[in-house]
């Protein structure tokens, strides 16, 4: 299969390149992470948004964003806050959080940063992932969980990110009305209490519980 290049412009220097498109992977599965990381081929049609002007180095996604070149020429730019991740999809959807956050959009800087981990989990590097779980535990502890999905992607954020026992109790002992989110907790607190820093999805949490679906 050729690949495929798609025109895009540079919000910040203007520049307007061909960015080459990673292909969609053949691979398939039915099982979110318990993050909500989604399964094949959903996780490369992520990867497939978001892209790095070769002439500034600015990382953006889909929607225009602009920023001024001081903000791409900055050392915590270029450093991706001093984490020196290696450059690739992980840093790229790094540095979008960074310009998200710049905009005051935590939302989407979460989600990005989280983004990040996935590419770093799918290249295997588990140390430059938990940088990026780290950057999103620092947010989550300033943005309160706004549901019940959001309790337990902390809870599995926190854990993966080495932070055990860190998850606030308000989230952790909560009694969750509904008992999938009450199910998946329970989960989550065995795993941290084992230090067990592994992802995991639904089903292999099902499976651990005993709970026959
Ligand atoms: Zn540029």
């Amino acid at each position: 299969m050729s690949q495929e290049i798609v025109a895009k412009k540079c919000g910040c220097c203007g520049k307007v390149f061909a960015a080459a498109i990673p292909p969609l992977s053949d691979n398939s599965g039915d099982w979110f992470d318990l993050d909500q990381r989604p399964p094949e081929p959903m996780r490369s049609e992520l990867y497939r948004q978001i892209f790095r002007c070769p002439e500034c180095g600015f990382s953006f996604g889909p929607k225009d964003r602009s920023v001024p070149r001081e903000f791409v020429d900055s050392h915590e730019y270029k450093t991706c806050e001093g984490n020196r991740l290696p450059d690739g999809i992980g840093a790229d959807y790094y540095r979008f959080g960074m310009t998200a956050l710049r905009d005051g959009d935590k939302g989407t800087a979460f989600a990005s940063f989280l983004r990040g981990a996935w590419a770093f989990d799918d290249a295997n590097d588990s140390v430059n992932a938990k940088k990026c779980r780290l950057r999103c535990v620092e947010l989550c502890k300033e943005m309160p969980a706004a549901s019940a999905l959001d309790a337990v992607i902390y809870a599995d954020i926190f854990r993966r990110a080495g932070c055990f026992g860190e998850l606030p109790s308000e989230l952790a002992d909560k009694h969750y009305p509904d008992e999938l989110t009450r199910l998946v907790m329970q989960f989550e607190k065995k795993k941290a209490a084992e230090g067990d820093e592994n992802a995991y999805t639904l089903e292999q949490c099902f499976e651990e519980l005993g709970i026959k679906r």
